[in-house]
């Protein structure tokens, strides 16, 4: 089976004493064991090292980002290698947000998550459609192009999440049903057993995102093909605890 996965993006938020609060409460809370659910909670790169240093052994860090390429002259970026050297073990790629805000292309987040995984992070890849495109009847070809931008760079999936978020549902309460969400994993895994394999098919996690909150995440969670979740707002409360407990 696919271990269940929660994933807290923290997005561009906090300070130094509400990250402390925020750790806190994580370091105190009795959720199930590290075999039954994988916890990685992504601060914003000041914050990393307090967040990693602070934060109980059994959940992760990530970063929310990474350059797509060696470091070097390249101002204001944070590079893969200084990740690995910090012993940050996994990085968000491609969030909608950097895609529309940032014009981050399929291409570009396709090569960021290639070098990535080839400086050893593991990759919560992002990929997900606009209401335009899905009211246009467009979502499938919107993340299998995303999808495929990414299978044509990597050869080994073993350290990728495969993160859908509709951008439609991204911190706007409306999250996507438990039948939207388990209609696009499903096709994306068929997706995956077509142009990929079966065995990555099967194996790859594939997580929704989209305001997932203490009240919607039992139902999602229990959809076939819904492998845990990307939390953004929730994530930065209390009940983000309730969400990591929804893995049982
Ligand atoms: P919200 O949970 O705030 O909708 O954000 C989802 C998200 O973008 C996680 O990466």
């Amino acid at each position: 089976g696919r271990k269940f996965f929660v994933g807290g993006n923290w997005k561009c938020n906090g300070t130094v004493a509400e990250v402390k609060k925020i750790v806190d409460v994580l370091n105190g809370a009795d959720v199930p064991s590290a075999e039954e659910v994988e916890v990685v909670i992504s601060p914003p790169f000041v914050f990393l090292p307090q967040v990693k240093a602070l934060l109980r052994s059994d959940f992760a860090v990530a970063a929310q980002n990474a350059w797509v390429k060696k470091g070097g002259a390249y101002t204001g970026e944070i590079s893969a290698e200084m990740l690995v050297n910090l012993e940050i073990p996994w990085v968000i790629l491609g969030h909608s947000e950097r895609r529309a805000l940032l014009k981050e292309s399929n291409e570009f987040v396709a090569d960021k998550v290639a070098y990535a995984l080839g400086q050893g992070l593991k990759v919560i890849a992002c990929i997900g459609e606009t209401l335009e495109q899905r009211e246009a009847g467009e979502t499938m070809t919107v993340v299998s192009e995303q999808t495929k931008a990414i299978a044509d760079k990597i050869a080994d999936w073993t350290n990728v999440v495969l993160a859908y978020e509709p951008v439609w549902a991204i911190g706007t309460g409306k999250v996507a049903t438990p039948a939207q969400a388990q209609e696009v994993h499903n096709n994306l895994r068929s997706w995956l057993v077509a142009n990929v394999s079966s065995e990555v098919a099967e194996s790859v996690r594939i997580i929704y995102g989209g305001s997932v909150n203490a009240g919607n995440c039992v139902e999602l969670a229990g959809q076939p093909d819904v492998d845990g979740f990307l939390v953004g707002g929730a994530s930065l409360k209390p009940e983000f605890i309730d969400i990591i407990k929804s893995a049982l």
